[in-house]
């Protein structure tokens, strides 16, 4: 009963066409469907029709980001309690959002970001059979990731956002960075067990900051790397470690501006796992565990 976890994200994008390449042949994701002006995309191993969404716009950044319910009636809950909180709701039927999508809860967040709750997206499978299948199919191209794991958000009250997210929408907070006045720097949430399926750090309300991708392991990432170089694409930071979460994570910038992240490792967070608190002082470790310091660049929107 509830979110399951993160379905799809809508990416604003100038150049479809350019995006289109970039996201098929650099990042490796399969194309599902295709408007004049919205392409829709999934990574191999998902069943559900797509977890990106591109968008033709003048600029970039994020129009929508979608979790997936496991019933019908978890859209019902949650519409009485968004509404309970004093925010407006709008229901949208299944596939009024263009091809493949399931009946949609929609609402604005305390952040400013437009939030879909989805059920019922069209599902069309992952290109393995369900006997005796391989690992994973041949053909593949790019980095190739096997699913979408998280989004990262930019908002200016993050105490805010993440109370909203824990005691409206049911997630648990696993990690924070608290600022030495008290409030909340960055926290990161999660519904799937995992150490993180969202995260929020302060910054311009609505804005967006990276979409991460999975990876299987530490040599995937270091391939993932390569695979930018060899396209040319400019690397933002890593392969490298961060501290929060303790995943491993690689930056890089679609055509566009809007950050991509692949990440790999992190932990099982049962939903009893105490929350991990990370100083203001100690904030560079917790987002870049090597080096030690993050960059003011990289706490910015832009490319
Ligand atoms: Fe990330």
């Amino acid at each position: 009963m509830g979110i399951l976890r993160l379905s799809h994200v809508e990416l604003r994008v100038p150049d479809l066409e350019l995006a289109a390449a970039y996201y098929t042949e650099v990042v490796g994701l399969l194309e599902t469907a295709r408007e004049t002006d919205r392409l829709w995309l999934k990574c191999w191993d998902e069943l559900q029709h797509h977890s990106l969404i591109l968008s033709d716009a003048p600029t970039y950044g994020v129009n929508v980001v979608a979790f997936k319910v496991q019933y019908r009636e978890d859209l019902d809950e949650y519409e009485e309690r968004i509404k309970a909180a004093g925010i407006a709701t709008k229901r949208i039927g299944r596939g009024e959002l263009g091809p493949g999508s399931g009946d949609t809860l929609r609402f604005d967040a305390p952040s400013g970001h437009t939030i879909d709750l989805v059920h019922g997206m069209d599902q069309v499978g992952n290109m393995l059979p369900l006997n005796n299948p391989p690992p994973e199919p041949l053909g593949l191209v790019g980095i190739h990731p096997p699913r979408i794991d998280h989004v990262f958000l930019m908002c200016e009250d993050v105490d805010a956002i993440t109370a909203f997210f824990q005691e409206v929408l049911d997630f648990r907070l696993t990690e924070q960075i608290v600022a030495d006045d008290g409030h909340q720097l960055a926290t990161f949430l999660e519904r799937t067990h995992s150490s993180h399926d969202i995260a929020f750090i302060v910054g311009p309300q609505s804005a967006f900051h990276h979409v991460g991708f999975w990876v299987d392991n530490w040599n995937d990432l270091r391939q993932a790397a390569d695979i930018c170089a060899y396209h040319g694409v400019r690397i933002d930071a890593g392969p490298t470690r961060h501290g929060a979460t303790r995943g491993w994570g690689l930056y890089f910038f679609d055509p566009a501006g809007n950050r991509n992240e692949v990440y790999t490792g992190g932990y099982w967070a049962d939903p009893d796992r105490q929350p991990v608190t990370w100083t203001e002082a100690e904030m560079g470790r917790a987002i870049f565990y090597y080096e030690g310091v993050v960059d003011q660049r990289f706490l910015t929107v832009h490319s």
